[in-house]
């Protein structure tokens, strides 16, 4: 990604409110993070515990998506497989996210779900949880791949949020 601002990434939303994005609480250190190697952006808001947001960029520019956690939890017992960057953990570390959709449809209630790393740290993990099946492979290429996968499967939720 490029680098982004805090109004950049505050005027990315495209689901919620001015005010809610005004009150986001954005990563701290926004200027010093790693931004090529982010396919996606992704945190969860320390003031506000059921709260995540995504941004990746689009041909259009930046486009932000809130999130909200479900409240409840997996079992811990359980192994559950985030469904962006398809790395799998107990069942805990995995949550529900729900997005408003977009515009009038959202303005409805109308919400679109998915599994999604509690930390919602998905960029990260693609490039170093290289999954046990795929260890006998170039690190490198299996990286790549799974970086474009994860492009690829944020698009998708994007697109359905925008929808
Ligand atoms: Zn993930």
């Amino acid at each position: 990604m490029e680098p982004m601002t805090e109004q950049q990434v505050r005027r990315s939303f495209v689901n919620c409110s001015k005010g809610e994005a005004g009150a986001a609480t954005l990563p701290r250190d926004l200027a010093d993070l790693p931004w090529d190697e982010l396919e996606v952006l992704g945190w969860r808001d320390p003031k506000a515990p059921l709260r995540g947001y995504l941004v990746v960029q689009r041909e259009h520019g930046p486009v932000g998506i809130a999130l909200r956690a479900a409240e409840s939890r997996m079992s811990a017992r359980r192994s559950v497989m985030c469904l962006l960057c398809r790395s799998t953990h107990p069942g805990d570390a995995v949550s529900l996210f729900t997005a408003r959709r977009a515009g009038a449809a959202g303005r409805n209630g109308d919400t679109v779900g998915t599994y999604v790393c509690a930390d919602l740290g998905c960029a990260t993990r693609a490039r170093t949880e290289i999954p046990p099946w795929l260890r006998d492979r170039d690190p490198v290429e299996v990286g790549e791949e799974r970086v474009a996968e994860l492009r690829g499967r944020v698009a998708e939720f994007v697109d359905a949020v925008l929808r």
